[in-house]
């Protein structure tokens, strides 16, 4: 779709950012909706940071995401935050007010968890014990999200374990750090295992997981989406468990930023989920 000289205009500003899924993915939506909008990479380093995001109103932007490796450096480079980044310890989404302040946030609880609600009916975080593998920012907006929405324990296995015991501090509820050596057993009557570490990625180290301690019942979540079909995932599959894959994290991440942006509510769609996974097939 062509654009105008009254398009809005949005982007991912990141560091590099040039593997950003980002512009496809809003890319798709701007052309499925007929919008007059743009979204556009920014590649910007984390010492501009602040100055490239307090010139967004100037540039007349409606916002932006903001990715690795600023998501935890923009609350401070925003003019105020909400809950959601709080408890996230970060932003992935600015949003310009009429008065041109920032307004940070974080959508990746809300990616997580809009994820497992479109692919599995009826999932509710209290069902049960759920195990996160990993304490780092994904980690962090995840165990957030769960708990915000009523899981009574949360086992959180990870490598460092004074990064999940100070996690576990910081957001309260029933968090328990566990060490990595204990991963198997912690799985043990667990309604919900998610792989929140970078192990099982392309290019990373694999996860070592014996996965029979975990009901067959439990519902299996790796965050990792390159490759799409972890081994966690196949095993997990193999034995029976419902499974859910990352790539709707991602996705469903985007739809606050979109909708306040360019002021449509989009849908995650299979012609999406294709587009995008286009993407991460090619090198
Ligand atoms: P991060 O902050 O760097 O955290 C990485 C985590 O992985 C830490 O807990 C780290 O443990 C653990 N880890 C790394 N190497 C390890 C190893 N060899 N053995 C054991 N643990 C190891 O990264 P992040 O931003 O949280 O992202 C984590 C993963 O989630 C990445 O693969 C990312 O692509 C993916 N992700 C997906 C989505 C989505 O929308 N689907 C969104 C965000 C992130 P230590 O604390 O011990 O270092």
């Amino acid at each position: 779709m062509k654009i105008t000289g009254a398009a809005k205009l949005a982007g991912v500003v990141g560091w590099p950012v040039a593997h950003s899924r980002s512009p496809v993915l809003h890319g798709y939506w701007l052309e499925q909706y007929g919008i007059d909008g743009a979204y556009v990479p920014l590649a910007i380093d984390p010492i501009n940071l602040r100055r490239a995001l307090q010139t967004m109103p100037m540039l007349g932007f409606a916002g932006c995401n903001l990715t690795i490796p600023h998501k935890e450096e923009g609350l401070r480079a925003v003019d105020d935050y909400d809950a959601s980044a709080k408890r996230a310890g970060g932003v992935n989404t600015v949003v310009v007010l009429p008065n041109g302040h920032l307004m940070g946030s974080s959508t990746d609880g809300f990616g997580f968890l809009a994820a497992l609600r479109a692919q599995l009916t009826g999932f509710n975080a209290a069902n049960g014990p759920a195990v996160v593998l990993g304490a780092g920012g994904a980690a962090r907006a995840i165990v957030a999200a769960l708990l915000d929405e009523g899981a009574t324990e949360v086992r959180l296995v990870n490598r460092t374990p004074e990064r999940a015991s100070k996690l576990a501090k910081e957001l309260g509820g029933e968090v328990r750090g566990i060490k990595w050596e204990d991963r198997n057993q912690a799985l043990t009557g667990a309604a919900l295992l998610v792989n929140a570490t970078s192990l099982g990625m392309e290019g990373q180290p694999a996860l070592e997981l014996s996965l029979e301690a975990l009901p067959t019942d439990a519902i299996v979540n790796d965050i990792v989406y390159v490759p799409l079909e972890t081994n966690l995932l196949a095993a997990a599959r193999a034995r029976g468990n419902p499974c859910v894959d990352g790539l709707g994290m991602l996705l469903h991440q985007a739809r606050p930023g979109f909708e306040a942006w360019f002021g449509v509510k989009p849908e995650v769609t299979q012609g999406l989920r294709d587009a995008v996974l286009g993407t991460l097939t090619k090198p």
